[in-house]
């Protein structure tokens, strides 16, 4: 059992990072962000309260994502453990976690904070677009297709940009983000789980400290 926290700002590559990591462990990537523009294309009554917060890049209310990560975490799915990425982005909702977690006998293990300076991060989030049939994600600056057009891996040729993905939206993002985050990285830091990962690096490169990381916490909990 390992449960993971991924804290980072946007386009610090967490999503591309949660895949690889997940796949590794063989356990699910569970991405608030994700599950709320869901909700929003199913236009359900979550979906219509959060958009008007997502696109302006402010939080969603806070008992929105506890009630989301509650639902999600207690599926069969998560029983040998989980990565959470996108939650929690504060403390109010990190210290839900804690009590969630302990009324079913459960604790955050490792805490990754992907670390990169704001000047890489918009270039990342506005050059980011991923496949609409199979979800592989591109960036236009640094994984551009191998033929224009067409996706590498599926060969679909429809592509999506998130909504949230431009550059009025990112700068209030990265505010938010910056607002909350020295925080929560003193609170996990005091318990003793923070990782500080350099998310400049290689996508190789980062998801190998990552498992190495997390295979090291799994050999000693005799897992
Ligand atoms: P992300 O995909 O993690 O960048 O999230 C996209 C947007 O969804 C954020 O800008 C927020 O509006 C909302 N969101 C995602 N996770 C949370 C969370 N844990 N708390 C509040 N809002 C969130």
């Amino acid at each position: 059992m390992i449960n993971v926290i991924f804290l980072g700002p946007p386009g610090s590559g967490k999503g591309t990072q949660a895949t690889i990591l997940a796949n590794n462990l063989e356990i699910p990537t569970i991405s608030t962000g994700d599950a709320l523009r869901r909700e929003v294309e199913n236009e359900s009554e979550i979906g219509k309260m959060a958009k008007g917060y997502m696109t302006s890049g402010q939080l969603v209310p806070d008992e929105v994502v506890i009630n989301i990560i509650k639902n999600r975490i207690t599926q069969e799915d998560c029983s040998n453990g989980f990565i959470v990425d996108g939650f929690p982005r504060n403390i109010s909702q990190a210290k839900s976690f804690d009590q969630m977690l302990k009324t079913v006998n459960r604790k955050i293990d490792i805490v990754f904070n992907f670390e990169v300076n704001d000047d890489i991060l918009v270039k990342r989030i506005s050059g980011r677009f991923s496949c609409k049939e199979c979800g592989a994600l591109y960036n236009r600056y640094f994984k551009t297709l191998k033929k224009e057009g067409v996706c590498d891996s599926c060969n679909s040729s429809q592509f999506l940009n998130r909504a949230d993905d431009n550059e009025n939206t990112v700068k209030s993002r990265l505010e938010v983000f910056h607002g909350f985050n020295g925080d929560l990285t003193k609170y996990y830091k005091k318990n003793n789980l923070l990782y500080s990962i350099d998310a400049v690096q290689s996508v190789p490169f980062v998801s190998e400290r990552l498992i190495e990381i997390s295979k090291k916490f799994l050999s000693l909990n005799n897992n």
